[in-house]
């Protein structure tokens, strides 16, 4: 049993990069990421940055 500290994006474990942790839709659970990067990249590849990011519906 982890402790989910794996990269949503790609997979990483975050806690040997310099992760940042993302609260999405609403959820209780923190996203973790390894950085902005793969922050970044998931967003655009979820398309998340396509209208505001306050109505993001999941
Ligand atoms: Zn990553």
């Amino acid at each position: 049993m982890n402790d989910a500290t794996d990269c949503a994006y790609c997979g990483c474990d975050v806690t040997v990069h310099d992760p940042v942790y993302v609260r999405e839709g609403g959820a209780d659970a923190e996203t973790p990421y390894c950085n902005y990067g793969c922050l970044a990249a998931h967003v655009e590849e979820e398309g998340l940055a396509v209208g505001t990011t306050c109505s993001v519906e999941f």
